[in-house]
């Protein structure tokens, strides 16, 4: 049985006082979604803010990218080795926005998840197509590619203690959400993916679904038989809605 993962990628967003008051709404209504896993992803500098606020606490945290290097000249990047200093559980790598904006190649990616793993950051790897993929029905190449590279570098035992979101482009910040069945088949394509290399870390492996998930439309996606959670963005800066989606997952 895998528990349903809810995370909240906060991208550029917030400051010292909102985060205050959003950690301490999370928290005062936590208890009740416990069977749902929380976890937050702040920009860089609120690390520390968050780590104090969550520890003793079962919500984890993490951030939204790192390095593929360890340490060295890289102006204005994060490493690995940092994010243990902060107790990190989780990583984002490959966010669409990385991809799109910072041209992040599939290459890329596959070295930023090799470097959360060597430092024992789980890393949640996101995939998903543009509208454009999607209207020519090359969907499914699409993230069978954006796995593959993982997968090729990593080896599917690392699939053990990572995570997978299917993040469609186009539903990402738009409020337009893919249908609970559009998700599920890519989901289940993406499970089938991992199944021809391991049956048993297939079946472990969380898959989130991401792209404009709402209260309104969270139980009935998380209902889904592959969908495993969700990666929240916008409805993840208000404690409320962050846990009404995390509700619809219990
Ligand atoms: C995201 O950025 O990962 C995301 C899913 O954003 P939103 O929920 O705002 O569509």
């Amino acid at each position: 049985m895998r528990r349903k993962l809810v995370a909240g990628n906060w991208k550029m967003n917030g400051s010292a006082e909102s985060i205050r008051t959003l950690l301490q709404g999370i928290k005062d209504g936590a208890a009740p979604v416990a069977a749902v896993e929380l976890a937050v992803f702040p920009p860089f500098v609120y690390l520390s803010l968050v780590e104090q606020q969550l520890s003793g606490t079962a919500i984890s945290w993490g951030t939204q990218t790192l390095s593929e290097h360890a340490s060295g000249a890289y102006t204005g990047e994060v490493a690995g080795p940092m994010l243990n200093d902060f107790h990190c559980a989780y990583v984002i790598v490959g966010h669409s926005e990385r991809r799109t904006l910072y041209g992040e190649t599939d290459d890329v990616v596959a070295r930023k998840f090799a470097a959360a793993r060597k430092v024992c950051v789980k890393p949640i790897l996101c995939v998903g197509e543009t509208l454009e993929e999607r209207d020519q029905g090359i969907t499914e190449s699409v993230v069978e590619r954006q796995l593959k590279a993982v997968l090729d570098l990593e080896g599917i035992e690392a699939f053990n203690d990572a995570v997978i979101a299917y993040e469609p482009v186009w539903a990402i910040g738009t409020g337009r959400t893919a249908s609970p069945q559009q998700a599920q088949d890519v989901h289940a394509f993406i499970r089938a993916k991992l199944t021809e290399r391991s049956s048993e870390v297939a079946a472990k492996t969380r898959i989130l679904y991401g792209g404009s998930m709402k209260p309104a439309n969270a139980k009935e996606l998380m209902a889904m038989a592959d969908i495993d959670g969700g990666l929240i963005g916008g409805a993840s800066l208000e404690a409320k809605e962050f846990l009404a989606i995390a509700q619809a997952g219990c």
